[in-house]
């Protein structure tokens, strides 16, 4: 077994403290990872917390790791020991599922395994990247072609990144498309920048006149203050598309209206209430959807992270000190971060 040191929480009310943990040998078909940086994802905070009502204790969060293999199994081919590589939501899956025949494992019908927590699905409890080293099954090892002085940058690729891209390459964000991107979060800011890489025009929704500069630096066409009426009904009837990364409840039809006939909205942020009930009216006369998404699949991951190598897109981040991760959660509430938190795990 492998030691490494930890952040944990120890129940839903302790801070995040030091905790040291095992990691398995490597196995034929494993990757070890010295993790380099982690990105902090909401989810950490739900899930050390126990927000969602579904958390194993102790608990590591952490999967927006990026680092280098430092050993491999007999079997692994694709990796060597000096790699950069990352690990995103998801450790494992059953394999032999519909969806995972598709490449789509994150709709396992069996439960994908997650980074960590993973007993969601069954099985044992799994610790995240808060660690200095990780051992995956290399089937869930993604290879990262960025510059290595970037990687920091990187790492919210592995869920912020997937998140947004997925369901965009989904429903068609590309040239002669209109896409309305809601919130300048982790999530949004991801999402303007890679559904304007994409080739789609793209408008920001945001209630902050203060973000506005930023939308545009990160390749928005436009921005709407989604507060203002007259501002919101200029856009009515015009969108494709609109992916929706708000995870507080809202009023969706001010957004399904902007819609046009045939037009998606998919949610994906995931708020601990629900949303309003929409008008289905909007739907009706439309024909138009609302739809989810989840990550993306380990093909369409690293579809992703060379997508965003070859067009040079990074996250916007602040590098902390692990010790610096509970006062990082009390600002992520506020939402005072630009964009997301990675934390340096040289500091660990
Ligand atoms: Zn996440
Ligand atoms: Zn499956």
């Amino acid at each position: 077994m492998i030691k490494t040191r930890a952040y944990a929480a120890r129940s839903s009310t302790s801070a995040l403290a030091p905790f040291e943990l095992e990691r398995r040998d490597p196995g034929a078909e494993d990757v070890q990872i010295e993790i380099l940086h982690c990105g902090v994802c909401h989810s950490d905070l739900h899930t050390a917390r126990g927000e969602w009502q579904n958390t194993i204790y102790p608990c590591v969060p952490g999967h927006e790791i990026v680092g280098r293999v430092v050993a491999v199994g007999n079997g692994v081919r694709r990796f060597k020991p000096g790699d950069l590589a990352g690990v995103g939501c998801m450790i494992d899956s059953c394999g032999h599922c519909d969806s995972c025949h598709e490449g789509e494992e994150q709709y396992c019908e069996n439960g994908f395994t997650g980074t960590y927590n993973g007993p969601v699905f069954g099985g044992e409890n799994t610790f995240g990247g808060y660690s200095r080293t990780i051992v995956v099954k290399e089937s869930f090892v993604l290879h990262i072609r960025h510059d290595e002085k970037d990687l920091a940058r990187v790492a919210p690729l592995l869920c912020a990144g997937i998140t947004t891209y997925s369901p965009l390459r989904h429903w068609g964000a590309g040239p002669g498309r209109t896409v309305g991107i809601v919130g300048l979060g982790g999530l949004g800011h991801m999402g303007v920048k890679i559904a304007h890489a994409l080739g789609a025009h793209v408008v920001l929704f945001t209630t902050s006149p203060g973000k506005i500069a930023d939308g545009e630096r990160l390749g928005a066409d436009s921005v709407c203050i989604s507060t203002s009426p007259q501002q919101m009904a200029a856009h009515a009837n015009q969108l494709d598309f609109i992916l929706n990364t708000v995870a507080a409840p809202h009023d969706l039809d001010a957004y399904l209206r902007l819609l046009k006939r045939d037009g998606t909205m998919a949610l994906v942020g995931a708020p601990a209430e629900p949303h309003p009930p929409s008008n289905v009216f909007n739907l009706i006369f439309k024909r138009r959807r609302i739809a989810g998404s989840l990550i993306g699949g380990i093909r369409e991951t690293q579809e992703m992270l060379d997508f965003c190598a070859d067009h040079g897109i990074l996250s916007d981040i602040e590098t902390i000190p692990i010790a610096y991760i509970n006062s990082a959660y009390e600002r992520m509430l506020k939402g005072d971060v630009k964009y997301r938190f990675v934390i340096d795990m040289a500091s660990l």
